[in-house]
């Protein structure tokens, strides 16, 4: 980056951060460890993010109002990467932000028996933001292409299908008022490396490993490959990925954060009316004891 280039303001971030729908991806060609947009390091990154987080109240409270009045509008951000990339972390720092009212958090392990006798995205359907909400979901329909392929769980023609399937479900979900946010955290295999051995240097984090996330390790270019493939045969413009480089945490809280104030900013939502004759009803109040 030339020093002349004035630093882009957080409500760009989207723009450095969007993959082009239909465009080839390497992931090898973007540095987990780069802060695209926020030259200036750590501290004045949490900065930035404490700057934006009223604002990012103040809308997600219209959108919650919004909601409540019979507005259709709602978010779903959907969040996949490796295991340790963060994706708790989003959750709780990002999403933490806001009324835990306006949002409803979904996770997808391993399918169930009973989701598995079903169509893939029943599940998923089921766990879909209501009007007003901000849905996450903590891995998704994405693991039916992404986790099936690489761990061989289904024959190539199975999830190859689901494609498409996914693309023509985005683009009905955007029809019928929900503005999909999808976010690929994108850590490299030292830093995780680093996060699962820090898991089992402390008791605290004990719970959060799982033998399966080595196994997992050793598979790490066929699941780049088969993130990459995803990225970009679902990349479209009424759904676009972004990947965020994830290997510092306050890089990825910023980013995220940036990306969910500039959607919710393009609403341009007000605030509802009141139902009731406000005037009238400030005198009856004032008039009773
Ligand atoms: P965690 O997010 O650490 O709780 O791990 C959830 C595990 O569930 C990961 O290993 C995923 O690969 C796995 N998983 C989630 N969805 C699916 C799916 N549809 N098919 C197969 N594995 C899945
Ligand atoms: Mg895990």
């Amino acid at each position: 980056m030339g020093k002349h280039r004035r630093p882009a303001s957080p409500h760009q971030l989207s723009d450095l951060l969007r993959l082009d729908p239909g465009a080839p991806v390497d992931l090898t060609r973007i540095d987990p460890g780069s802060t695209p947009g926020s030259d200036e390091g750590k501290k004045r990154a949490r900065e930035v993010q404490a700057g934006l987080a009223p604002r990012f109240a103040d809308l997600q409270e219209r959108l919650y109002a919004q909601g409540r009045s019979g507005g259709p509008r709602r978010v779903l951000l959907v969040l996949q990467g490796m295991d340790t990339s963060g994706k708790g972390g989003v959750s709780r720092h990002v999403l933490g932000q806001v009324d835990p009212q306006g949002v409803t958090i979904a996770a997808f392990g391993a399918p169930t028996e009973e989701e598995l006798a079903h169509d893939f995205l029943w599940r998923i359907e089921r766990e879909l933001p209501a009007a007003g909400q901000i849905g996450v979901f903590d891995r998704s329909h994405y693991e039916d292409i992404v986790s099936v392929r690489v761990r061989g769980l289904a024959p190539q023609e199975v999830w190859e299908a689901r494609y498409d399937r996914i693309n023509d479900w985005e683009r009905q979900l955007v029809e019928d008022g929900t503005t999909v946010v999808k976010v690929f955290l994108h850590i490299s295999r030292a830093e995780s490396k680093e996060r699962l051995l820090a898991r089992l240097d402390d008791p605290t984090k004990h719970w959060k490993y799982k033998a399966k996330d080595v196994d997992d390790r050793a598979l790490w270019p066929a699941w780049q490959q088969a993130y990459a493939d995803v990225l970009q045969r679902c990349g479209t413009d009424v759904a676009p990925w972004f990947v965020v480089p994830a290997d510092h945490k306050w890089y990825r809280d910023l980013a995220v954060t940036s990306l969910l104030v500039e959607q919710l900013e393009r609403f341009g939502l007000g605030w509802p009316a009141a139902d009731v004759d406000v005037a009238a009803e400030r005198a009856r109040l004032l008039a009773a004891e």
